[in-house]
C-alpha cells in the first residue's frame, strides 16, 4: 500500500494547478488535513497556501519537491463543504484554485494570521478617570470629556478627533481609562419583538411547499410582483430553519439594501445576524466570517461574495432579486453567485429559494422545464395596488431639457396631492457629450473610444469607462472657437432643471456622484422615506428593492437605448429594469402611476410589457433566444484579450482559433475573434472570441484544455487575457 507523504497545496498564483510540498519537518503527515493553511516558500517569496489533498506520489522528481515552512492551523480553517465548492468553482469557471480559495478567506486569514476572535475595542472612564483634571494635557482632556457621556469605539473616536491613540495609551497607563473588548456580534435589545404577519393564501402555499423540503436539495423560483410579500415569505421560512438550529444564507444584490433588510430581520428574530459585504472593515469582516463558521450567527446576509461564507450548519439558501446582474463577478474569477448558490445547495442538500419580480430567463427556463419548482405571488400584499403604466410619445411632444410637458404636468398633479415623484435616468453627470457648434468636435477620452461626460458642479470632464478626467475647456480642442455646448442630459442636469422649475420643492439626487461620501446614501434614502424629499432623481441605484411608500409617480426619462442595444440580454435587462422601477410606485396606500418617455411608443416590447406584463415578455424573449440559439438555450464562453499594440489582442485570439481548430471538438462554434464593441479602453486595444455550444458538458473539456494552453502561450504573456464562462454581456 502506498503511503501518503505529499501535500498538494492551493497557492495563490495565476497558474491552474496544485503545488506539491513535503510537510514541515516538525509536522507528522497524519496531522495534516485538507483545509489547513501552510506557509511555503514559493519562488522568492513566502506564501500562504491551503491544503487541498494528500498524495502518495508526485509527478515531480523527489529532489525538486520543497518542504513547507510552517503549518498554520491545527484545525482545518476551510470545511470539507467549502473545499468541495472551491474545486467546483475552479473547474467550472476555469480559475486557479489557489485564487478561488482566497475568495473564501477574509484578509487577515489570507495573510496567515492565527484564527482568533477579535471583537471591537471600546474605551470608557474608570472611577478615577471621571474625576480627572488634565489641564496640562489638552489632548487627554479632550478624550476624557468625550468619554464622560458614553464609552466610545475606535470608529467613533475617529469621528470626533484625530491622533487619539497615543494620549489614550497614556490615559490607560494612568488607570484613568479602561479598554474592553465587545463580543463581535451582538443582538440588539429590540430584536425579535415584531410578530409575523398573517400570510395570505399565496404566501402560505409558498411557505408550506418550501418548508416541507427542508433537509433536501430542491430549487424553487418564487416569482412575485414587487410588493407581493416575498420578504415576508423568506422571514416565515427562516423560523423552522432556526428551530432546527440550522443557519440561513441570504444573498442580496446590493450593499445599499443590506441595512434595510438586516433591520427587518432583526426586528423579527432575536438571533445573531452576520452581515458580509464590501463595505465592512477588516475587523468586521473577520468577525462575520468567524461567527458564521462557528454557527453562532444564525442568519448570514451578504452580497455576491457571501456565497462563499463558511457555514457550520446550513439549512436554507435564499437569493433575493435573483435576476440581478451584480451577482456576477466581472473580474478575476468571474463566478455567478446565484448559480454557485444553487450548486452549494445541491452539494449540501438544502433547499434554495430564488426570489424575483422579474426572474432571469435562465431561471424561468429551469422553472418551465421542471428543474425548479415554480411558486407565484400575484397579488400585492397589504393594501397596495399595482401601478398604472403609460407612455409619453416624445415624437409628439418634444421634451424641454429632458422633460416632456406631459411629464411636468403629471409631476405637478402628484406633488399637489402630497405624493412623492421618482424620476429615473440611467446616466449620471451633467451631459454625456461636450460638442463644438463651430466645427463638430466632441471632447473624447484620450484613452478610450468614448466621449467624456460633462460634470458641471466640479467643472470637469470625466470618462466613465476609465476614470480619466480633466478641467472642462473653455474653447474647442480642434478649432479654438468658444462655441462649446453640453449635449444631452444626465442626472446632474435634470436636478438643475428641476430646481429651477420647482423652486419650492425639495429635490434629492441619488447616483454614484452624489453618494460618494460614507453615510450619504443612507442619509438621502432616509430623507426620502421620512417624506422630506418631494422629487427624487436618480440612476439605477434607485431601481432596486427600496421601499418608498409615498412615491406615487415614477417617470422614466430615457429608455430608448436599451431597446436597440446589440447585446443579446439588453431587452431582458430593460424589461426587468422597467418593472423594477415601476415597482417603486404605489407601494403604500396611494395608487401609483408610471410614465415612460419614449420615441418608440409602438415598440412591441413596451406594448407587451404594459398590456400583458413581465411574464409574457419573458416568454416572448425566451422564444427568440431559442430561435437564435442563445442562452439559456446554449452555453457561451468568451476569451477576452487586450494589449497596448493595436493588433496584438486580435492576433493572439486568432492563434487561439487556429489552435482550437486542430482540436477534435464537435458541436462547438467559434465566433470571432472580433474587436470589442468599445475597442480601446484605458489605452488598450481589446478583442474577443466567443465560444458557443449547446450544453456546458460539450465545452467543458475544451475549456479545461484551453486554460493551460493560454497560460503557456508566449504571446499570451504579452497580452492580458481572461476567460469568462456564462458571460453576462458581450461588451
Ligand atoms: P416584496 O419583498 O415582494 O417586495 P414585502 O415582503 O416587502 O414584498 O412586502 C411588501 C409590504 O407588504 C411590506 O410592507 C410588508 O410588511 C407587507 N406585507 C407582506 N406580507 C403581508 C401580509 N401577509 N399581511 C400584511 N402585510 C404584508
Ligand atoms: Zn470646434
Ligand atoms: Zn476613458
Amino acid at each position: 500500500m502506498s503511503v501518503l507523504r505529499i501535500l498538494r497545496l492551493a497557492v495563490p498564483t495565476p497558474l491552474s494547478k496544485l503545488f506539491d510540498y513535503y510537510p514541515p519537518a516538525d509536522v507528522d503527515i497524519v496531522n495534516c488535513h485538507p483545509g489547513q493553511r501552510f506557509q511555503v516558500s514559493f519562488g522568492r517569496s513566502k506564501k500562504m497556501a491551503v491544503l487541498i489533498q494528500l498524495a502518495a506520489e508526485s509527478d515531480l522528481p523527489a529532489n525538486k519537491i520543497k518542504v513547507a515552512d510552517k503549518q498554520l492551523d491545527i484545525k482545518p480553517i476551510l470545511s470539507a463543504e467549502l473545499l468541495r465548492l472551491a474545486r467546483w468553482t475552479s473547474r467550472y469557471y476555469q480559475h486557479p484554485i489557489g485564487e478561488v480559495v482566497q475568495l473564501m478567506l477574509p484578509l487577515a486569514l489570507r495573510s496567515g494570521e492565527a484564527l482568533q476572535s477579535r471583537g471591537e475595542s471600546v474605551w470608557s472612564l474608570s472611577n478615577t478617570g471621571k474625576e480627572a483634571d488634565l489641564k496640562r494635557a489638552p489632548k487627554q482632556q479632550q478624550i476624557v470629556t468625550a468619554l464622560q457621556s458614553q464609552p466610545l469605539s475606535a470608529g467613533e473616536l475617529n469621528q470626533r478627533m484625530s491622533s487619539w491613540r497615543t494620549p489614550m495609551k497614556l490615559l490607560r497607563e494612568k488607570g484613568l481609562v479602561l479598554e474592553t473588548e465587545l463580543p463581535c456580534l451582538t443582538v440588539s435589545q429590540n430584536a425579535g419583538k415584531e410578530q409575523a404577519k398573517k400570510a395570505n393564501a399565496e404566501q402560505q402555499v409558498a411557505i408550506d411547499v418550501v418548508a416541507e423540503k427542508l433537509g433536501h436539495f430542491v430549487p424553487f423560483l418564487l416569482e412575485g410582483i414587487t410588493g407581493s410579500g416575498k420578504t415576508e415569505v423568506y422571514l416565515q421560512l427562516i423560523e423552522p430553519v432556526l428551530k432546527q438550529a440550522q443557519q440561513v444564507l441570504l444573498l442580496l444584490p446590493e450593499i445599499s439594501l443590506t441595512p434595510q433588510i438586516v433591520s427587518r430581520f432583526e426586528r423579527r428574530f432575536a438571533v445573531p445576524i452576520a452581515v458580509m459585504h464590501s463595505g465592512l472593515n477588516e475587523g468586521q469582516r473577520l468577525c462575520a466570517w468567524q461567527m458564521s463558521a462557528t454557527g453562532e450567527a444564525k442568519i448570514v446576509i451578504g452580497t455576491r461574495s457571501a456565497v462563499f461564507a463558511p457555514l457550520k450548519n446550513l439549512g436554507l439558501i435564499i437569493v433575493d432579486e435573483e435576476h440581478d446582474g451584480s451577482f456576477k463577478q466581472q473580474e478575476g474569477c468571474r463566478y455567478h453567485a446565484r448559480d454557485l448558490a444553487v450548486v452549494r445547495a445541491s452539494q449540501t442538500e438544502v433547499p434554495i429559494l430564488l426570489g424575483s419580480a422579474t426572474p432571469s430567463l435562465e431561471s424561468l427556463k429551469n422553472a418551465l422545464s421542471g428543474h425548479y419548482r415554480h411558486l407565484f405571488l400575484k397579488q400585492r400584499a397589504a393594501a397596495a395596488r399595482s401601478p398604472r403604466i403609460r407612455m409619453l410619445d416624445l415624437r409628439a411632444q418634444k421634451p424641454q431639457q429632458g422633460l416632456a410637458a406631459g411629464m411636468l404636468h403629471e409631476m405637478e398633479k402628484h406633488l399637489d396631492n402630497q405624493g412623492q415623484v421618482l424620476l429615473f435616468l440611467n446616466r449620471r453627470g451633467f451631459a454625456p457629450v461636450l460638442f463644438c457648434q463651430a466645427c463638430g468636435w466632441m471632447a473624447d477620452c484620450p484613452r478610450c473610444d468614448a466621449h467624456t461626460t460633462v460634470h458641471h458642479r466640479s467643472g470637469r470632464l470625466r470618462c466613465h469607462h476609465c476614470g480619466y478626467e480633466r478641467p472642462k475647456p473653455q474653447r474647442c480642442g480642434q478649432c479654438g472657437e468658444d462655441q462649446l455646448v453640453a449635449l444631452g442630459q444626465g442626472t446632474e442636469r435634470i436636478e438643475q432643471v428641476l430646481l429651477a422649475r420647482f423652486p419650492n420643492r425639495h429635490v434629492v439626487r441619488i447616483d454614484r456622484d452624489s453618494t460618494r461620501r460614507k453615510g450619504e446614501l443612507e442619509q438621502k434614502l432616509a430623507s426620502v422615506k421620512k417624506g422630506e424629499a418631494d422629487i427624487l432623481i436618480g440612476t439605477q441605484m434607485l431601481a432596486k428593492g427600496h421601499h418608498f411608500p409615498n412615491v406615487t409617480l415614477v417617470g422614466l426619462l430615457d429608455i430608448d437605448q436599451g431597446l436597440f442595444s446589440a447585446d443579446f440580454r439588453a431587452q431582458e435587462q430593460l424589461a426587468q429594469l422597467l418593472v423594477q422601477v415601476a415597482g417603486r410606485a404605489g407601494r403604500g396606500e396611494k395608487a401609483g402611476e408610471v410614465l415612460i418617455q419614449t420615441h418608440q411608443p409602438d415598440h412591441p416590447l413596451l406594448l407587451q410589457l404594459i398590456k400583458e406584463g413581465y411574464a409574457a415578455v419573458a416568454k416572448t424573449l425566451l422564444a427568440e433566444r431559442q430561435l437564435v440559439g442563445f442562452p439559456p438555450f446554449a452555453r457561451l464562453a468568451i476569451v477576452r484579450a487586450e494589449a497596448v499594440a493595436e493588433t496584438q489582442a486580435l492576433d493572439f485570439l486568432q492563434q487561439v482559433v487556429d489552435e482550437l481548430q486542430t482540436w477534435p471538438f464537435e458541436q462547438v462554434q467559434l465566433l470571432g475573434p472580433v474587436p470589442a464593441p468599445m475597442e480601446r479602453r484605458l489605452g488598450r486595444y481589446r478583442a474577443q472570441l466567443l465560444i458557443k455550444a449547446d450544453q456546458h458538458k460539450t465545452v467543458q473539456p475544451l475549456l479545461a484544455a484551453l486554460r493551460p494552453w493560454l497560460e503557456a502561450n508566449r504571446l499570451g504573456r504579452k497580452v492580458r487575457w481572461s476567460l469568462d464562462i456564462d458571460p453576462l454581456d458581450l461588451l
